[in-house]
């Protein structure tokens, strides 16, 4: 763990040498170990001869592609923290986190070399643009493969320097730069590695984006880490989806509830022969028990299991271990990983820890937890303690064997009169609904006053004509009376970040 990200990473890059590390799962293009290993050098110094300095942030603008790796291991050893940005970004956003980043270099690809340009005209600062594949007129990584320059010689201190500066999704708020270490992820990859293993002969798909710390750790590091190979996919689409994980024979799936959704409920999954499939894991937002064991026994797979993390935590602490999976209890992110405490404390007394079985803040201290948010200094102190907590915001318990369960947020909980309400819990209750296809809860201030549950739902298309009071009756007939439902929006799709989260801001703006 006391290696720089890239040599941590790629360790044992020469020893997997011929195996595939990344294949393009919509036109079947390879990329072996060695070759990982030879490009993200070569790059990195090509980067080094273009300017690079240590300490200069690379934005990392990019779908997934096979590329995706070598250009972010290439600017880490070329000491370029790399801010990784979301390749749907508007040329405003982008310019946003170039400025707030104080980026100096991008790195793009062709088809979003405009926006890129835009970006760096609005925000200043930008020395040079990249683009990963060719493009007329722009250097491409492709070009500095057959740089000869001398391989740069910059000295890393894996405690102290930044090798990736992620945005939260914003889901809360304004998405924060999030500075983890080289030390903070690779301990991670190291903490999170017993729990699930891989390693040659294993193929995992990579559709959740890279750029978001959950694909790039469960995508990307880890699985490169280990010598599976990774099936890269550049957006969800059910069917390529499917025909990806029949065809490649893929064996692990990283996903988010959305896709345990899908696979749960589409009628296209049945097309597919999916048994290669040995385990599914879900993460980023809460998944309901019933909905994972509806994906799980459609499959005839072991029970989907959970990991837990943030940004902030580079990005894990809990997981459902592998030789776990069907045992755990149902609905559970997982138990904690080695060297990483947690305490569960009262939300109406943040000093009163509470035992087993009782819901409060779930606080999290570890070697894990990010060095700061860039820029934010008073936001940092917020969500640190003097003490080293970190104040995760979200609310759960633990049962008496250690496994955690989240419950949601605890700035989402609706107060209906006193008492509260997770979002979660009447979204899962929904999804239980077979004429509805998806469905998101927010609070809304009624005329009395009262904050009460509003729901937004998505009908199946077979069933048009469900109605408001016949979706209110289901819930009424199964919560306690505070948690109905009081009022039922029809939506065609619920908004959701590309990590898979429900945006209930934007549902609340809208209302
Ligand atoms: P922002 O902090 O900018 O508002 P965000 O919190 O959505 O955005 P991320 O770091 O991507 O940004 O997400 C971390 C959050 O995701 C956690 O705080 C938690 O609310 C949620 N989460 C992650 N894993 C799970 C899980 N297994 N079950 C429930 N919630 C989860
Ligand atoms: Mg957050």
């Amino acid at each position: 763990v006391d290696l720089p990200i890239h040599d941590a990473v790629l360790a044992r890059a020469a020893e997997f040498g011929d195996i595939p590390a990344l294949i393009d799962g919509t036109d079947g293009t390879t990329l072996s170990y060695e070759q990982v290993d030879r490009f993200h050098r070569r790059v990195a110094a090509a980067l080094a001869e273009a300017g690079v300095r240590k300490g200069d942030v690379l934005a990392l603008h990019s779908p997934n592609t096979i590329a995706f790796p070598t250009a972010f291991y290439a600017a880490t050893r070329a000491g370029a923290p790399v801010t990784t940005v979301h390749p749907l970004a508007t040329a405003d956003e982008f310019a946003k986190q170039l400025r707030d980043s104080a980026a100096r270099w991008i790195v793009t690809v062709s088809p979003l070399l405009d926006v890129a340009r835009r970006a760096a005209e609005l925000a200043g600062g930008v020395r040079e643009i990249f683009v990963c594949d060719s493009a007329s007129g722009h250097r491409s990584l492709i070009d500095m493969l057959a740089s000869a320059a001398p391989e740069p010689r910059v000295a890393i201190d894996p405690t102290e320097d930044i090798a990736a500066l992620p945005y939260s999704s914003g889901t809360t708020g304004t998405p924060k730069g999030v500075m983890l270490t080289h030390r903070q992820i690779a301990t991670n990859l190291a903490q999170l590695h017993p729990a699930i293993p891989a390693g040659p002969g294993d193929r995992v798909l990579a559709v959740l984006p890279f750029f978001h710390i959950y694909g790039l750790t469960a995508l990307m590091n880890a699985p490169l880490r280990q010598g599976a190979t990774v099936v890269v996919l550049p957006r969800f689409d059910l069917e390529q989806f499917l025909a990806a994980v029949q065809n490649h024979r893929i064996t692990a799936l990283y996903v988010a509830p959305p896709i345990v959704l899908a696979l749960a409920k589409h009628p296209a999954v049945a097309q597919y022969d999916l048994s290669s499939l040995r385990y599914i894991i879900s993460a980023a937002a809460p998944l309901d028990a019933r909905l994972a064991a509806a994906c799980s026994q459609r499959l005839g797979l072991p029970p989907v299991g959970q990991a837990y993390g943030m940004t902030e935590l580079s990005p894990g602490t809990h997981v459902v271990p592998l030789d776990a999976m069907d045992d755990a209890p149902p609905g559970t992110v997982g138990k904690l990983i080695a060297g990483t405490e947690m305490r569960i404390v009262s939300l109406d007394d943040p000093g009163k820890d509470l035992p087993a079985g009782a819901s409060g803040e779930i606080l999290i201290r570890g070697p894990q937890i990010m060095k700061g948010y860039l820029g934010r200094p008073d936001a940092t102190t917020a969500m640190i303690d003097p003490d080293g907590w970190l104040h995760t915001g979200d609310v759960g318990h633990v049962d008496d064997d250690g496994w955690l369960f989240v419950v949601d947020r605890v700035k989402e909980l609706i107060k209906y009169k006193g008492f509260q309400v997770a979002p979660a819990e009447l979204e899962a209750l929904l999804l239980t609904h077979p004429g509805i296809a998806d469905a998101a809860v927010i609070g809304r201030y009624d005329d009395d006053g009262n904050e009460a549950p509003h729901a937004y739902v998505v009908r199946q298309p077979s069933a048009a004509d469900l109605t408001e009071a016949e979706i209110m009756m289901y819930v009424a007939e199964r919560v306690a009376p505070y948690k109905r439902i009081r009022h039922v929006t029809f939506i065609v799709g619920v908004p959701r970040a590309a990590s898979g989260k429900i945006l209930r801001r934007q549902l609340r703006e809208s209302a």
